[in-house]
């Protein structure tokens, strides 16, 4: 009998390297569509997604550890402050950029990170002002 559900897994099981490199090619051409996705994801699976991470984290606590310290040893004012503002203040749930008001995917934009001051801003708003300051 035919099985579409265990032809799709058979399916998936022989091309697994080559869907994997399709869909990795694709999010990194459509990076935002991606981000919107995987969060749109996060928000509908919360629980699902926290178990996935606390999961990732039991599996890899070495790597992460190791990689946090590198950062640490690399930028210690920046990693500090990044992660400070990330767990506590400072974090509005509208984009602060005059007349944005967008409640959605935000961000906490750095404009001090010795301060460790910043402002909220919506993904749109975040990238032209960190082309601002690149320029
Ligand atoms: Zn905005």
């Amino acid at each position: 009998m035919f099985n579409k559900k265990e032809w799709a897994k058979e399916y998936y099981r022989k091309n697994r390297e080559k869907l994997n490199e399709r869909s990795k090619k694709w999010q990194q051409e459509n990076k935002d569509k991606a981000n919107q996705k995987s969060l749109r994801w996060r928000e509908k699976n919360r629980e699902k997604h926290q178990k996935i991470q606390r999961d990732y984290y039991q599996k890899n606590k070495e790597i992460i550890n190791h990689k946090a310290l590198l950062e640490y040893k690399k930028n210690p004012i920046k990693f500090k402050a990044r992660h400070y503002a990330y767990y506590h203040k400072q974090r509005k749930d509208y984009c602060e950029y005059p007349n944005c008001k967008e409640t959605k995917d935000l961000h906490f934009h750095h404009t001090d990170y010795e301060k460790n001051e910043g402002i909220t801003l919506c993904i749109k708003h975040h990238k032209i002002q960190n082309k601002l300051l690149l320029n």
